[in-house]
């Protein structure tokens, strides 16, 4: 096993193992020697490191902001719960379906208002906007875990978790990047707008806004007094906005770094990409990364029956209700092998 080349799947590929091969199932997948044995130096257009203080800023403000969560000021069960929903929301809808499944890889086709409602959703994760977010993530499909992927944990995993947002990366800036990645989100002016001045993140801070608003009304009225509002809103804030944001932002961030460090894999892939249970639990079948790296535009990213996969449960029933077309399922379950890995 240590010193496999890079092999275009076969016969052999365990996702045969559904069709009988037992063998398949229990052989751990190997990667390519180039991926397993290298440590990837940073990207080339990363050299030298200098911080990009916007988001080394904002990222710092809203990590300090949830340690008000260990005060018991800012508490509410009500905050807890809203938080639940909206990672719900904002992190399956708008990151896995929208921003992922739906914008990058295009795996289902639905109306422009239901798709704008997802982007919005993602962006109320604090990701980037939707543009530049897809164009990373398709940048990391064309170079999984080789040198110009911008965000490979094989530099190290801090560099593949954050690391990577928090120094200047020369090709995210550049009209080529956009051009060459996301040319056909951005002749949709809803996305083209969303570049301009900063808009998604004025999006961002308007619907913490809202939520924290929301949380004054709602404790007016049940505590009619001002300190109740004002507790209200203040546990909201924190709950609901914050440390939700950070808790989505990390769970995110760990398909980045976890799910190409740990976890086992179906399919052999020129990259590292693992299954990682825990990861896919909280992210909605995100960390099925290793079926995903293997069948790129497939919206179900779980393969195997215990490969919980909510996101595709919701585009399947999003289809059974007229909302979603043309959803695109994995060619494995269609009866053909795994042919090459596709481009995005
Ligand atoms: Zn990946
Ligand atoms: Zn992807």
């Amino acid at each position: 096993m240590s010193s496999m080349q890079l092999q275009s799947p076969s016969s052999e590929t365990p996702h045969q193992a559904d069709s009988g091969s037992k063998s398949a199932v229990t052989e751990p997948i190997s990667v390519p020697d180039a991926v397993a044995s290298n440590r990837l130096d940073h990207p080339e257009e990363t050299k030298p490191l200098r911080v990009y203080w916007p988001y080394a800023i904002s990222l710092g403000i809203v990590h300090l902001l949830g340690l008000l969560a260990f005060f018991p000021y800012f508490y509410s069960t009500s905050g807890l719960i809203l938080a639940v929903i909206a990672h719900t929301v904002f992190d399956g809808f708008g990151v896995s379906i929208g921003y992922h499944r739906l914008l990058t890889h295009r795996g289902f086709v639905c109306p422009k208002w239901l798709e704008h409602s997802m982007a919005i959703c993602g962006i109320c994760t604090l990701q980037d906007s939707p543009a530049r977010w897809v164009a990373v993530h398709r940048m990391h499909h064309q170079h999984s875990d080789h040198q110009p992927d911008p965000h490979s944990p094989l530099v190290d995993f801090l560099w593949g978790h954050v690391g990577w947002l928090l120094f200047i990366d020369r090709r995210h800036d550049g009209v080529i990047h956009f051009e060459r990645y996301v040319r056909d989100m951005l002749r949709d002016p809803f996305y083209l707008n969303m570049e301009r001045k900063y808009m998604w993140l004025w999006v961002y801070l308007a619907h913490a806004l809202v939520i924290t608003v929301a949380g004054a009304i709602t404790g007016a009225l049940w505590y009619g007094t001002v300190a109740g509002a004002t507790q209200l809103a203040a546990s909201w804030f924190v709950w609901t906005v914050i440390v939700r944001t950070i808790f989505t932002l990390h769970v995110t961030w760990a398909v980045n770094s976890a799910c190409h460090m740990w976890g086992y894999r179906n399919y052999e892939t020129k990259d590292n990409s693992r299954n990682t249970w825990w990861v896919a639990y909280l992210t909605f079948g995100e960390g099925w990364h290793n079926n995903h790296h293997a069948d790129q535009k497939s919206a179900m990213h779980g393969h195997r029956w215990f490969e919980f996969d909510p996101s595709w449960w919701a585009i399947n029933l999003m289809k059974r209700v007229g909302l979603v077309s043309e959803v695109i399922g994995p060619k494995v379950r269609h009866g053909g092998k795994l042919d090459e890995v596709t481009g995005y």
